[in-house]
């Protein structure tokens, strides 16, 4: 029970990473906050679990490219949990697009959501935080680039400066780490052949796709008092797949 008497407002929570991570954090003790935008049936499934195990969370639908309603998510999460101790910036898109199919428009679209949403969760959350911890959500193609999603990599490199910036500027009430994952079983994977999926198994060292739950745990230690002297950094849920 980690987070005991804790609020944290977790980003994309209605499935994915983000719904595991919004499960565990309430299995530890924190009201949370849970984002969405589209999955609304989906989020309330999170939400009917949590209570279902005891804890609490509230539902928030906002797009996380809108300063005003990413904002009054966070107004009103802080309302109901008399701050915010800790922000899960995760909500993210990736539209695997090809150097020759890729517009203006859809690069538009993943810097807004993937880079700006997490600039703005981060400026709504803070009003709202005396002292805790922000968690970001990056990936391992911010090092290693991807020959299918340029706007992508870009918007999750782009998060790794976002957080050393953040981890320099709110220190020393406020530690901000990112988390970088590799192949983790999600709706971002679900368009993979079955020979896909064992190519990408067979690529990773530890020889699996992350659960979900994988990379909830890292989140939850960064954004614990386990990881009390440690900001700055982006710890990588990969299985060995890109070793820096
Ligand atoms: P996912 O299953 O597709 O879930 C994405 C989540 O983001 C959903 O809850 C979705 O909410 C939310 N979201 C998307 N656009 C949003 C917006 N504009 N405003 C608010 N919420 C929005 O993806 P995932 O795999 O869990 O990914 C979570 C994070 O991990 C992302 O940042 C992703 O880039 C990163 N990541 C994933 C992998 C992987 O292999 N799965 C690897 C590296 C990094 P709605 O459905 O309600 O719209």
């Amino acid at each position: 029970m980690r987070f005991r008497g804790k609020t944290a407002l977790i980003t994309g929570a209605s499935r994915g990473i983000g719904a595991a991570t919004a499960i565990s954090f309430a299995q530890e003790g924190a009201l949370v906050g849970i984002n969405y935008l589209r999955s609304e049936r989906e989020a309330r499934e999170v939400l009917k679990r949590i209570e279902k195990e005891g804890g609490e969370g509230i539902l928030l639908k906002a797009d996380v490219s809108s300063e005003r309603e990413i904002r009054y998510a966070a107004d009103t999460l802080s309302e109901v949990g008399g701050g915010i101790d800790i922000l899960v910036a995760n909500a993210g898109i990736y539209q695997r697009k090809k150097v020759d199919e890729i517009t203006a428009e859809m690069w538009r679209r993943t810097l807004e959501v993937n880079l700006t949403g997490a600039f703005l969760s981060a400026m709504a959350a803070l009003p709202h935080m005396r002292s805790g911890a922000m968690v970001f959500v990056s990936s391992q193609l911010a090092f290693r680039g991807t020959p299918h999603g340029m706007d992508y990599a870009a918007s999750k490199a782009g998060i790794l400066g976002l957080v050393k910036s953040l981890a320099l500027e709110l220190a020393p009430e406020i530690r901000v780490n990112a988390v970088s994952p590799g192949y983790i079983d999600t709706d971002i994977l679900s368009g993979d052949t079955p020979e896909k999926r064992r190519r990408r198994e067979e690529e990773v060292p530890l020889k699996r796709i992350g659960r979900p739950e994988e990379v909830a745990s890292a989140i939850l230690y960064l954004a614990s008092d386990d990881a009390s002297y440690i900001t700055g950094v982006c710890l990588d849920v990969n299985g060995g797949l890109y070793i820096h």
